[in-house]
């Protein structure tokens, strides 16, 4: 089930999942209008029904395709679904959105997020408006998490729908094939200057954030910040790849849980060495990398 926060009081509500939308749960937006937009359904809004909306979907859009945020597309199969030109072809094809991922998890996706390839997704780009009657959407193309992440502006609210842009204390995730690190700090640089914002509403546990937005986002960006210092300081003689994955930069421990961590240490973090190979702080060694 979910719990609706209203936000402005004209028919933008925040549907609030489960532990302030902690994965794999995820706080989506409903907004009640002449074309009423349902913004990533969550698996909470799987559980409690299309029926629990009170009112009728006349569009669907994902923030980007990740299964948490497609899981209650399902329910949908008739209602048009936007989705950024990067991203949309993920949702027609269970074999492209597996290569944007980089791994194998295609029971996963059909089984537990309820995903059904469509023909008929329609793409927007970064600037485009979507006008529902009394609100308008803008769509801004914020890639990094995804190459089609996208976060949502809600006029005439002022509200900023952030998607996995998370504002959480974990920090930034690009560990798919398809991420950057690069263009996570781009987007972050962007986010951090949208003028007139009255609040950030993220897809996972920092849920609303009504105050200190800049401070928000700036804390976010930090983490990138630390882990670039522990990798220098644990390259400060060679590592391989393998090491620096062993290290948990990212999730601060080992995670017995999370088969995938290892790679996703790896990717993640091979990233970051990359971009400081860039800016001349490591150099290459052998397969590894050194701080210089
Ligand atoms: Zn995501």
């Amino acid at each position: 089930m979910f719990e609706r926060v209203s936000l402005g009081g004209d028919g933008l509500t925040v549907l609030v999942g489960t532990r302030n939308g902690k994965y794999p749960s995820g706080n989506s937006v409903l907004v009640e209008d002449d074309l009423t937009l349902l913004v990533d359904p969550s698996v909470n809004v799987v559980a409690a029904g299309v029926d629990a909306l009170g009112c009728g979907v006349g569009v669907v859009v994902n923030s980007h395709a990740h299964e948490d945020h497609f899981a209650g597309n399902f329910l949908f199969p008739d209602v048009p679904l936007l989705l950024h030109e990067a991203d949309a072809p993920a949702m027609g094809s269970l074999d492209v959105l597996q290569a944007s991922y980089g791994s194998d998890w295609a029971k996963i996706m059909v089984e537990q997020f309820n995903y059904r390839p469509r023909g008929d997704v329609r793409t927007v780009t970064d600037g485009e408006v979507l006008d529902l009657g009394r609100h308008r959407v803008h769509f801004l193309h914020m890639p990094g998490h995804t190459a089609g992440h996208m976060c949502l502006r809600f006029e005439p609210e002022g509200v900023v729908f952030t998607g996995d842009l998370d504002l959480t204390r974990f920090g930034p995730y690009y560990g798919d094939a398809n991420a950057s690190l690069d263009d996570t700090i781009a987007s972050l640089a962007r986010l951090r200057e949208l003028q007139d914002v009255s609040a950030f509403v993220s897809f996972h546990e920092a849920g609303i954030v009504r105050e200190d937005l800049r401070g928000a986002v700036d804390r976010y960006t930090a983490v990138l910040g630390e882990r670039d210092r522990a990798l220098l300081e644990f390259c400060r003689e060679p590592r391989s790849l393998v090491e620096i994955a062993d290290r948990c930069i990212v999730y601060r421990k080992r995670y017995e849980s999370i088969p995938w961590q290892a790679t996703v240490e790896a990717v993640m973090m091979g990233r970051h060495a990359d971009r400081l190979v860039r800016l001349g702080a490591m150099r290459n060694e052998g397969e590894g990398f050194v701080a210089i």
